[in-house]
C-alpha cells in the first residue's frame, strides 16, 4: 500500500469510541466524504459529514458503490440497510476526522510550513512548492483545501518518503484555528497579509489577527510583514521571527526599489537584507503577485537558502495552475488539459472530472511519471491502477520510464512511451478521435505540447466559464429551498450563452433533479451527449413530437390543441403514461392555460391514459419587483387554487412549480415542490448589485489586441469618423464586435473593457469583427489580454449602459466565440 496504511481497529481507538460495529478487518488508506467522489474503493474510509446537506443520506449509495468502512454520528438503520460494512459511531464526525488527522500528523517528524492569511495562502504554498522542491520531497494542502475538513485531509497525505510538509489554514469564524493548529502543529509559520475584518467575518480586526495568530502558537520560526500587524497589540508568536516590508529599515527584508522591466513583463525588486543588496527579477508585474514573490523571498531567506538561487529559482516561477481546462479537441474529442502538477490527490480530483464527461462513450487518461514516489512506485502505480478502474477510465496512455517500467500493474488497455516527444512522434499510431481525454502530466513532461497537439486552434476572442462558480451559486440556491423540494435547472438558450453539455454533465453531477430547454433540438443534443436526467421541453413543436418521444423528452403542454396532437401522436405509438407538464396562465399571458380553460383541460385529462401529468406549473411576471408584489401574490394565489383543483380531479398529486430565481429568494412560500433555477445559476440576481450576493461570476469575456496606435489630438477613429482624440495619445484595436455580440450601442465610450487592470472606454462606432479603446495613458503591447467582462465590468452594468437586461447579454455572444470551461 501507498499511503501508511491503519486497520479499521486501530482507527476505532484512535477517535476513541467503543460503539463500534465490526463486521470484518479492513485496511483504511484513504478517506472520503463526497459519494460520487470515491477512488481506491476497497481501502477506503467514508465519514458521513453532516454540512449543507447530510452525509449520512449518502451512505447508503457509497455503500452500494463499494465502500464497506464508515464514520457515522448517526446509526439509522445501517446494520440492516448496509449488512457487512463496518461502522465506527462516533458523537461527532468532524472531531473524529480531526482526531485521526492528530493521530497521524504525531507520526511525523518533519519540517512542516504553516500558510495562513486573508489573501494568497494558496499561491505562497503552490510557490514554495516549487522553489523547495529541487531539494525535497514535499507533501502538500491539495489546491486549497484549508478548512476544518480540508486540513485534516490535507494532513493525511503525509508518508514516510516526505521531507518537508506545505499546508495552508484558513478561517471563517473566531474559534477555528485552534483546532487546525493542533493538526498542522507548524514549526515554521508564514502570515501572507491579513485583510478587512468583514471581508471574513469577524467583528473586527484585533479580534480577526488573533485567531490567525493562533496558528503559530508553537512555532518556531515566524515570517510576516510588520505591515499586516500595525493594529495589532498582543505579542508576537514564535521563538524567532523574520519580517518583511516595503521601505521599513527594521524589516530583515526590507525592498528599497521595485520597478517594472522594459518589456514589460517582470518586475525588479531589490532589498536590503543583512546589510546587503540583493535583488530578485520576479516574472509577474501585478502587486499582489509581487507580494506573494516577496513573501517567499522573505521564507527562503528565512530557511537559510542564498540570495543567488532563490532569484533563480523565482525568475523560474510559474502561475499556479489549479484549474483544469475543457476544451474542444481533434476529431470531435473534448480534452481536459490539467498539465501543470501531478500528484495522486490531484488526480483523483480530475479523474473525477473525467468520470463526469458523458459526451462520449470512451475516456482516455495521457499520465507521465508521477514525481516524488521513490521506493514506493510499485505501490503507488497499483494505486493508480485501482483508481483508473474506479474512474471508467477505457484507456491509458503512459508516459516516462518510470510508469513503463510498472506497465503490467494496470488492467486497463494501455499503451506506454519513454517521453513527450516519442508519444508526439507516434500521435497517428494512438488515434484519439471521439473521446474524453485527460491530460495529467507532471511539470517537466511538458505536457503543454500534448494539448496543443491535440485542441483545435480558438480564435483569440474566449468566452471563460468557470464551473466551481457556477456550482457555487447552485449550492446556494440549493441552501435556500425548504427540504424536500425539487430543483430544475434552465439550461435554454445554449445554457444562457454558456454551454451545452459542459453544463449538463456538472448539473447532472450535482444531482439536480430537472433540466429545462427552450425547444426540442435542444433537449435532443442532451441526449446524444450522454445526459440522462429528465428534461422538460418549454416550447414543443408538433412537428418534432416523433424525435421528442425517441428522446425521452418531456413537453410543456400549454393548450388544448398541443394536448391533443401529443396524445394521438402517443397513442399511434402505443405509448401509456408519458409524463407532461401542464402550463398555467395566471398572468404572464404567454403560453398556458386560463382559468377558464381549465374545466375543459380537465375534461380532456380524465381518463387519458397516454399521459401522466408529471407536473404543473406557471410563470411570474415580476417575481424580482417590489413594486409588483401585489400582482405576484395573486399570481402565486391563483396557482395555489387551480392546482388544488387540477390534482383532485385527476386522483393523483403532482409536481406543482413556479419560482424561477428571483422568486426563490424573494417568494419563500412560492417553492411549492420544485423551482426553475435560471440566470442565478450563472451568478446574476437582482441582489448583486447591492455588493450583498453570495454568487459568483461564472462568465468572463476575454479577447485581445491586434494592434496599437499613437494618435494626435483631433484624428479620429473609425466609421464615419465617430471617435475623436481629445489630446494626443493611444488606441488599441481590439478583436470584438457586433458579430461576437458586442452590441454597437457600446460604440463611442458606451462601453468599457480592461486592459492590463485599467477600465479603458470604446471609442468610435463598434465594428462588425473588431472595435477600438482608447488606451492612452495605459502601460500595453500588441497582444495583450483585453477583458470585456468579467467581475469588475459587469454584464449587469454592460446591460444598463444598453438599457436592457443581463439575459440579453449573455445569450447575445454569438456561436463563434469559443467557450472555454474551468474546474479548480
Ligand atoms: C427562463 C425561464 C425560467 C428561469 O428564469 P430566471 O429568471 O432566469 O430564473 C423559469 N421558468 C420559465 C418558464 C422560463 O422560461
Amino acid at each position: 500500500m501507498y499511503h501508511k496504511s491503519y486497520s479499521i481497529d486501530e482507527i476505532a481507538e484512535i477517535v476513541n469510541t467503543k460503539n463500534f460495529i465490526k463486521i470484518s478487518d479492513a485496511a483504511i488508506t484513504t478517506l472520503a466524504f463526497d459519494s460520487r467522489r470515491l477512488g481506491d474503493i476497497i481501502h477506503t474510509l467514508f465519514f458521513a459529514v453532516k454540512g449543507r446537506r447530510d452525509g449520512h443520506d449518502f451512505v447508503r449509495e457509497a455503500y452500494s458503490s463499494g465502500i464497506r468502512n464508515f464514520v457515522v454520528s448517526d446509526e439509522r438503520n445501517f446494520a440492516e440497510t448496509c449488512p457487512d460494512a463496518n461502522f465506527i459511531v462516533v458523537p461527532d464526525t468532524v472531531r473524529a476526522l480531526q482526531t485521526l488527522a492528530v493521530y497521524h500528523r504525531s507520526q511525523f517528524n518533519i519540517p512542516v510550513i504553516g500558510i495562513t492569511g486573508s489573501n494568497g495562502k494558496t499561491i505562497v504554498k503552490e510557490w514554495l512548492y516549487q522553489l523547495l522542491a529541487p531539494e525535497k520531497n514535499i507533501v502538500r494542502s491539495p489546491k486549497s483545501y484549508n478548512s476544518q475538513i480540508g486540513v485534516p485531509v490535507s494532513v493525511w497525505g503525509m508518508g514516510e518518503e516526505h521531507e518537508l510538509a506545505l499546508f495552508e489554514a484558513g478561517i471563517s469564524r473566531k474559534g477555528e484555528m485552534e483546532a487546525l493548529e493542533g493538526i498542522i502543529k507548524p514549526a515554521i509559520g508564514v502570515l501572507t497579509n491579513i485583510g478587512q475584518a468583514h471581508e471574513d467575518g469577524f467583528s473586527s480586526d484585533q479580534e480577526k489577527t488573533v485567531e490567525k495568530l493562533k496558528l503559530f502558537n508553537d512555532s518556531e520560526l515566524f515570517i510576516y510583514s510588520p505591515k499586516y500587524l500595525a493594529e495589532y497589540s498582543g505579542s508576537i508568536p514564535g521563538k524567532k521571527t523574520f519580517t518583511w516590508d516595503w521601505n521599513n529599515e527594521s524589516a530583515d527584508l526590507n525592498i528599497i526599489e521595485d520597478v517594472i522591466s522594459a518589456d514589460k513583463s517582470h518586475r525588479l525588486v531589490k532589498g536590503a537584507f543583512s546589510g546587503e543588496i540583493i535583488q530578485c527579477l520576479v516574472p509577474f508585474t501585478d502587486a499582489a503577485s509581487v507580494e506573494n514573490a516577496v513573501c517567499c523571498w522573505a521564507t527562503m531567506l528565512a530557511l537559510g537558502y542564498s540570495p543567488a538561487v532563490i532569484d533563480s529559482r523565482i525568475g523560474k516561477l510559474h502561475p499556479v495552475g489549479m484549474r483544469l481546462e475543457l476544451k474542444t479537441g481533434i476529431h470531435n474529442s473534448s480534452i481536459i488539459d490539467d498539465s501543470y502538477s501531478l500528484d495522486i490527490s490531484s488526480l483523483t480530483i480530475a479523474l473525477d472530472f473525467l468520470k463526469q464527461q458523458n459526451q462520449h462513450q470512451r475516456r482516455t487518461l495521457i499520465l507521465s511519471d508521477i514525481p516524488g514516489a521513490g521506493m514506493n512506485a510499485g505501490a503507488l502505480y497499483s494505486q493508480v491502477a485501482r483508481l483508473l478502474e474506479n474512474k471508467d477510465v477505457n484507456r491509458l496512455i503512459g508516459i516516462g520510464t518510470e510508469i513503463s517500467r510498472h506497465a503490467d500493474r494496470f488492467t486497463v488497455d494501455s499503451v506506454f512511451f519513454e517521453s513527450t516527444s516519442d508519444f508526439l512522434d507516434n500521435l497517428d499510431s494512438v488515434s484519439i478521435a471521439d473521446e474524453s481525454v485527460l491530460l495529467k502530466g507532471a511539470r517537466r513532461f511538458e505536457f503543454e505540447k500534448i494539448s496543443k497537439a491535440l485542441t483545435e486552434k480558438v480564435h483569440e476572442t474566449v468566452l471563460a466559464i468557470n464551473l466551481n462558480a457556477l456550482e457555487n451559486n447552485l449550492n446556494h440556491y440549493k441552501s435556500l429551498l425548504k427540504p424536500g423540494v425539487k430543483i430544475t435547472t434552465m439550461v435554454k438558450a445554449f445554457s444562457y450563452g454558456s454551454g451545452s453539455f459542459e453544463i449538463a454533465n456538472l448539473l447532472q453531477f450535482n444531482r439536480v433533479d430537472y433540466l429545462a430547454v427552450a425547444f426540442a433540438d435542444e433537449g435532443i443534443a442532451l441526449r446524444q451527449a450522454g445526459i440522462t436526467l429528465p428534461v422538460m421541453v418549454m416550447n414543443p413543436d408538433v412537428a418534432g413530437f416523433d424525435t421528442m418521444i425517441e428522446h425521452d423528452l418531456e413537453p410543456e403542454i400549454y393548450s388544448l390543441r398541443v394536448l391533443n396532437e401529443f396524445v394521438a401522436k402517443l397513442k399511434r405509438k402505443g405509448r401509456e403514461e408519458y409524463p407532461i407538464h401542464v402550463k398555467l396562465d395566471t398572468g404572464m399571458h404567454r403560453l398556458g392555460f386560463l382559468e377558464e380553460d381549465v374545466p375543459a383541460l380537465l375534461d380532456e385529462l380524465t381518463g387519458l391514459t397516454a399521459i401522466r401529468v408529471r407536473s404543473i406549473f406557471s410563470h411570474l411576471t415580476s417575481s424580482e419587483d417590489p413594486a409588483a408584489d401585489e400582482f405576484t401574490r395573486q399570481q402565486i394565489g391563483l396557482f395555489k387554487e387551480l392546482t388544488s383543483l387540477i390534482e383532485s380531479r385527476l386522483g393523483y398529486s403532482v409536481i406543482k412549480h413556479i419560482a424561477n430565481t428571483s422568486a426563490i429568494s424573494r417568494w419563500p412560500e412560492a417553492q411549492f415542490d420544485m423551482v426553475r433555477l435560471g440566470i442565478g445559476l450563472y451568478g446574476i440576481d437582482s441582489a448583486r448589485e447591492a455588493g450583498v450576493s453570495p454568487l459568483e461570476t461564472v462568465a468572463s469575456l476575454k479577447t485581445s489586441i491586434s494592434q496599437i496606435k499613437h494618435l494626435k489630438a483631433g484624428e479620429t477613429v473609425g466609421y464615419n469618423r465617430r471617435g475623436v482624440m481629445q489630446r494626443d495619445g493611444k488606441t488599441a484595436t481590439v478583436k470584438i464586435g457586433y458579430a461576437d455580440g458586442y452590441d454597437r450601442k457600446l460604440g463611442n465610450g458606451a462601453g468599457k473593457m480592461i486592459v492590463n487592470g485599467k477600465v479603458v472606454p470604446t471609442i468610435g462606432n463598434i465594428c462588425m469583427d473588431m472595435c477600438m479603446l482608447d488606451i492612452t495613458g495605459v502601460d500595453a503591447k500588441e497582444g495583450d489580454e483585453v477583458i470585456v467582462f468579467n467581475d469588475q465590468v459587469t454584464v449587469e452594468s454592460i446591460a444598463k449602459e444598453m438599457g436592457t437586461i443581463p439575459y440579453e447579454i449573455l445569450t447575445g455572444i454569438s456561436q463563434r466565440v469559443k467557450r472555454i470551461y474551468y474546474y479548480e
